[in-house]
């Protein structure tokens, strides 16, 4: 059967395949809140009946938290395991959002058509079409076009804490050729990327009490120690005037890049300006000697991602606080041990207690940088594969983003990742009217077709 045959049936489709997107994009599936709990397993229900529908033998297995989806199809040609993420982050603030973020919508924007809702890209749409792609061969075949495993799991968003033990217990089944994930964004609207770097992650929650409740202001004020004092202090010193961060070894194991890859990265026709005016912003706040790319691709970071404490109702009350909070967390790069940034992080915020303080942390995750091995022959197959459906041809890039599957695809189950996704930088994923652009969901499904031809 002719690739274009099989092209031409994804055009023709492309109808229902959004349709199909939609109603898997009405599940609920946030995975941090465990008022979702069912419907994760729903989201994971479906999955498995629309994979089913489409010839793999899929099944729910159950974790200690939200279940994974695991699918068999195929057979023959270089076998890929695909993986994906069917939950979503939360929708807050909801009064941001022009719809509900589970009622998806298709609209016209200056850009094209788009469905927007929780989802749409993050991964729900993403993932979908690698899908909608087997599905197109299923269709005009009669049958996959090679062996394909299937891989989602539904905790992607909050750390992803059964995946590990999971993989660990199921090394056998989660071997193939090589591992595709669609997670990831187009580096440019019609350059197509596979992306070969990817940053770590650590990230944390700490309390540091002071008083043993909280105290009027009038009559404690001066004399007692105000934890949120001691919190910004301290937090507002993890950077110096120039975007450094500034705990003790933080820049240990971060590798300088190639110069070839500098060059890339200098010719692709990213525009920091307008990167940074769609945000509303102007300034880059990174390391001052590092151009954006690098820094969201290669370098390090320290974020405060929430801080909370006191009275922060409507009016006002002249409280003293017993206790300040916040959320940081770390993005890393080359071989940056997170064990050590950890730690690091915890002897900055000690070293600003007073002895009338404590400190109570708590880590959410953590999980070191990843860099494909490229020489895999995989990755020029699929490079050229994507060139011949977009207007420019295929690049190799860097994310800012943390996928710890890639790591551990890596090192539990000795695969290497090729990270091919159509996302756009404006796609809002984890933010208020998130959207997909309805051309990535259509190319993207198209580009599947295309690799898995090649790969077949
Ligand atoms: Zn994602």
């Amino acid at each position: 059967m002719s690739l274009d045959t099989i092209l031409d049936h994804v055009d023709g489709d492309l109808e229902n395949s959004i349709a199909r997107l939609m109603d898997l994009m009405r599940i609920q599936s946030i995975s941090t809140d465990s008022k979702y709990s069912d419907e994760c397993i729903s989201a994971a229900e479906w999955l498995v009946d629309d994979l089913v529908s489409i010839g793999f033998n899929a099944e729910i297995r159950e974790t200690p938290g939200h279940p994974m989806v695991m699918a068999k199809g195929g057979e023959g040609g270089i076998h890929t395991l695909f993986y994906g993420h069917y939950d979503v982050q939360p929708i807050d603030p909801i009064e941001l959002w022009e719809n509900h973020p589970f009622e998806p919508k298709l609209e016209e924007t200056k850009n094209g058509p788009v469905i927007r809702g929780r989802g749409a890209s993050d991964d729900k749409g993403q993932l979908m079409t690698f899908i909608e792609a087997c599905r197109a061969f299923k269709d005009v075949t009669g049958s996959l076009p090679n062996k394909i495993s299937i891989f989602f799991e539904g905790e992607e968003e909050s750390g992803s804490p059964s995946l590990v033990p999971y993989m660990k217990k199921h090394v056998d089944e989660l071997k193939a050729d090589i591992a595709l994930i669609c997670d990831t964004g187009m580096v440019e609207k019609d350059t197509p990327s596979i992306v070969t770097m990817l940053r770590g992650m650590v990230s944390q929650e700490i309390t540091i009490k002071g008083p043993n409740k909280d105290l009027h202001s009038g009559m404690y004020g001066g004399p007692s120690i105000n934890p949120i004092r001691v919190l910004t202090k301290a937090l507002g010193a993890m950077h110096d005037e120039n975007g450094r961060v500034t705990l003790e070894g933080f820049y240990n194991g971060v590798t300088e890049l190639p110069e070839q890859i500098i060059q890339q990265w200098n010719d692709l026709s990213f525009d920091e300006n307008s990167f940074l005016s769609e945000v509303g912003l102007k300034i880059p706040a990174g390391e001052n000697d590092r151009t954006v790319l690098e820094q969201i691709w290669s370098r390090p970071t320290a974020e405060i991602n929430g801080i909370w404490g006191g009275y922060t109702g409507e009016g006002f009350k002249t409280v003293l606080p017993s206790e300040a909070h916040a959320k940081v967390s770390f993005r890393l790069v080359g071989k940056q041990n997170p064990e050590k940034i950890q730690s690091a992080f915890t002897k900055h915020i000690q070293s600003y207690l007073p002895k009338d303080c404590t400190l109570e942390y708590k880590l959410h995750g953590s999980s070191m940088a990843s860099n494909m091995a490229i020489d895999n022959p995989s990755f020029e197959i699929a490079r050229s594969a994507l060139s011949s459906e977009w207007k420019n041809p295929g690049v190799y890039v860097g994310c800012g983003g943390s996928i710890p599957i890639a790591g551990h695809f890596q090192s539990i189950v000795g695969l290497e990742t090729m990270l091919i996704g159509f996302a756009q930088d404006d796609d809002s994923i984890h933010s208020p009217n998130e959207k997909y652009d309805i051309r990535s969901f259509h190319k993207g499904i198209r580009s599947w077709v295309r690799i898995l031809h090649a790969l077949a």
